[in-house]
């Protein structure tokens, strides 16, 4: 493939809204008629009356099945046995990022279509094809790529609006890291992951992202403490959801995400959400990059409005020891991984020296000192 062809993906339909669920079977329909729902027992209760008032006014009818917590080859095995058992066209998933990367693998197994409805706004995975497949252990076994998007996400803002704030902010960690990662991964020519250079459709839907959250970010979480469902909330839920999606997929990735696979390493930090690690890891890359000043400052006086991650300590890695950190940063820096999708030569002491420098400028901001 000619190493400029440009290439875009998205789910088929996106719909967002104050009341969405009850009108789900509308845009259901299109899609099928037998239904498989899998989710956690929350995920499931808290779309429950508004999805089965909706399907049975458009003629659908559907199965639920509880998901068993993993996103693992076993999991998607018996769901998909499930699911042609019961002749299913529709998988939907009806809870959060294992959820529903396990509707994205079993509706592809079962050849049904996928509807994704996101009961908590705590990752991008909602819009995204890909769907990462867990070991029995906890460790990542493989990223599948389905052969196409959701064909529906359907998010309902009063729903978010009731998830726990900790889970929306985790969003907004995981959505912070969109454009500074396309923006770099376009710089360098990097592939995005669906393996073609970014339009710049996708290059603006991600830096709309980044604005969002900068300008309304603090007020959604607001509004979520409060469980109230408002403009900002409904534009951070679209920027975490939608706008991330599409801008991390279509545009690129780099050394946060690859961050982040070190981090997985580290047992202190597995009680901390995927944005969480994310959101701190946004400023090493930012720190990595020798950002400018203006910048730096408006992204690390971010997280700490929204509360997410400035130091090793916020992520309780701050006594792992210069040896285990410095095998985290090499398992991230390994052959071909994306921390190589910057435009300069990356090394692991440059890496090490960028954690340790935005560690003591997080700990600088925290206590009102200057960071640059
Ligand atoms: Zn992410």
């Amino acid at each position: 493939m000619a190493g400029n062809v440009k290439v875009m993906i998205a789910p088929g339909r996106y719909v967002q809204g104050q009341g969405a669920i009850w009108e789900i079977g509308r845009h259901v329909k299109k899609l099928g008629k037998n239904a498989l729902v899998i989710g956690g027992p929350t995920g499931l209760g808290v779309t429950r009356a508004g999805r089965q008032s909706s399907f049975e006014e458009h003629g659908i009818s559907e199965h639920e099945e509880i998901f068993g917590g993993e996103c693992s080859y076993a999991e998607i095995e018996r769901l998909t046995a499930l699911a042609i058992e019961k002749q299913c066209d529709v998988i939907v998933a009806s809870g959060g990022g294992k959820a529903i990367d396990t509707a994205k693998a079993v509706a592809a197994g079962a050849r049904a279509a996928t509807v994704i409805i996101p009961t908590i706004a705590s990752s991008d995975a909602p819009c995204s094809a890909m769907s990462v497949i867990y070991k029995e252990d906890g460790t990542i076994e493989k990223f599948f790529i389905p052969p196409r998007n959701p064909d529906l996400v359907l998010v309902d803002t009063e729903v978010i609006a009731r998830s726990p704030v900790r889970m929306l902010v985790a969003g907004m960690g995981d959505a912070l890291a969109t454009w500074l990662e396309a923006d770099a991964a376009i710089r360098s020519g990097a592939r995005n992951p669906a393996r073609g250079q970014s339009t710049f459709a996708a290059e603006t839907l991600a830096r709309l992202c980044f604005d969002i959250l900068m300008e309304y970010g603090l007020q959604a979480k607001i509004a979520n403490q409060r469980q109230a469902v408002t403009p900002a909330l409904e534009r951070v839920v679209e920027a975490n959801i939608l706008l991330s999606g599409i801008g991390f997929e279509s545009g690129g990735v780099a050394a946060a995400h690859s961050l982040q696979d070190g981090l997985n390493m580290l047992e202190e930090c597995h009680g901390f959400y995927h944005g969480e690690k994310i959101g701190f890891l946004t400023l090493v890359q930012m720190v990595l990059e020798g950002r400018p000043k203006n910048l730096m400052q408006k992204v690390f006086e971010f997280n700490h409005r929204v509360g997410l991650p400035l130091t090793l300590a916020d992520l309780s890695i701050e006594n792992i020891g210069e040896k285990r950190l410095r095998e985290a940063v090499a398992v991230s820096c390994k052959p071909k991984a994306i921390i190589f999708n910057h435009a300069f030569p990356i090394t692991e002491d440059l890496v090490y020296d960028a954690i340790l420098t935005t560690d003591e400028m997080g700990k600088r901001l925290k206590s009102g000192q200057a960071i640059v």
